[in-house]
C-alpha cells in the first residue's frame, strides 16, 4: 500500500526539531509522497527548499493563502511565477478565499485568488484551493475562470457546495474532519458523493489530528504519518477496504499533479 498525503505544512515551526523523524514515521506508515504546503512566498519558497533537499518524493506547491492577501501585489505575483516554474513545484496554492476568519478584506483576497488562477492556467499547473465559508461566491469566481484541473482541498462544506465543484471537475481533498464528531459527522454520508477518481487524502499537518484517535495522542500535532487514519475512515464511510481506497487515491494524486514516482522505495529522511 502506498499512499499521498496531498497536504501537509511541513515548513511550519512545529516541525523543527525533528522533521526527519517525522518522514520516517510517515514512511513507515506507507506515506510514499508528501506535497508540502507553500502558503506565502517565503513559506513556498522553503517548501521548494525542503522538497530539494530532503528527497525525491517530497513535493512543492507555491502559493499565497487568502489569510496573507492583503499584502499580495505584482511583485508577489512576479515571485510566485518564478517559483511556480520550479520542477518540484506541482500545483499553484494554497490560494483562495476564507471568509470565516477573515485576517484580510474581501476584495483583497478575490484579487489575490484571481491572479493565482490566471498563473495557473498561464503555467499550465493544476491548484490547490482553499475555501472557507466562501461559497457560492468562490465558485462563481471558478466557474468564470473555467477552472477544472484543481482540488478543494480540506473540503468542509455541504452538499450543495461539494456538487458545485465536481460540477466544474474538480478533486476533492478529504483530511481528518472527517474524524471529527463535531463538525464532520455530514463528511460521513457526503464523500460517497465523490466518484472515486475524484478522491484524494490529505492530513494538513499540523492541524486536524484526528479527534478519535485512541490512544489520544500526547502531542496535539498532526502528522503525515497519521494519513491511514484518515484512509480508514473514508474506507469505513465508502464500505470499501482500505487497499482499494489507498490505491484509488494514490492513483488520483500522481494523476492530478503528474508526481514522478520511485517505486523502490518511499519517503526518506
Ligand atoms: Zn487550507
Amino acid at each position: 500500500m502506498q499512499l499521498v498525503d496531498i497536504g501537509a505544512n511541513l515548513t511550519h515551526p512545529a516541525y523543527r526539531d525533528d522533521l526527519g523523524e517525522v518522514l520516517q514515521r510517515a514512511s513507515a506508515a506507507t506515506v510514499a509522497s508528501i506535497i508540502v504546503t507553500g502558503t506565502s512566498i517565503e513559506e513556498s519558497r522553503r517548501a521548494i527548499q525542503l522538497s530539494e533537499l530532503q528527497n525525491e518524493n517530497l513535493f512543492a506547491t507555491c502559493g499565497i493563502h487568502p489569510h496573507h492577501a492583503r499584502a499580495c501585489d505584482a511583485t508577489s505575483i512576479a515571485a510566485l511565477r518564478e517559483l511556480a516554474r520550479h520542477a518540484r513545484v506541482v500545483a499553484i496554492g494554497e490560494c483562495g478565499l476564507d471568509f470565516n476568519r477573515n485576517y484580510s478584506p474581501h476584495p483583497d483576497q478575490e484579487k489575490c485568488f484571481v491572479a493565482q488562477l490566471e498563473l495557473a492556467c498561464e503555467i499550465g499547473k493544476p491548484l490547490f484551493l482553499h475555501s472557507r465559508d466562501a461559497f457560492p461566491r468562490f465558485g462563481e469566481i471558478l466557474r468564470q475562470h473555467r477552472i477544472s484541473k484543481a482540488v478543494a482541498h480540506c473540503f468542509t462544506g455541504g452538499k450543495t457546495e461539494l456538487h458545485s465543484y465536481l460540477d466544474l471537475g474538480l478533486y476533492v481533498g478529504i483530511t481528518g474532519w472527517i474524524c471529527d464528531e463535531r463538525r464532520g459527522a455530514h463528511l460521513l454520508e457526503l464523500v460517497r458523493d465523490v466518484p472515486a477518481d475524484r478522491l484524494l487524502l490529505e492530513t494538513d499537518s499540523p492541524y486536524l489530528t484526528p479527534r478519535d484517535l485512541r490512544p489520544r495522542p500526547k502531542a496535539r500535532r498532526n502528522e503525515p504519518a497519521l494519513l491511514p487514519h484518515v484512509l480508514r475512515a473514508v474506507a469505513r464511510a465508502l464500505g470499501r477496504p482500505p487497499e482499494e481506497i489507498a490505491a484509488q487515491t494514490t492513483r488520483n494524486a500522481r494523476s492530478l499533479f503528474g508526481l514522478t514516482v520511485r517505486e523502490s522505495g518511499s519517503v526518506a529522511a
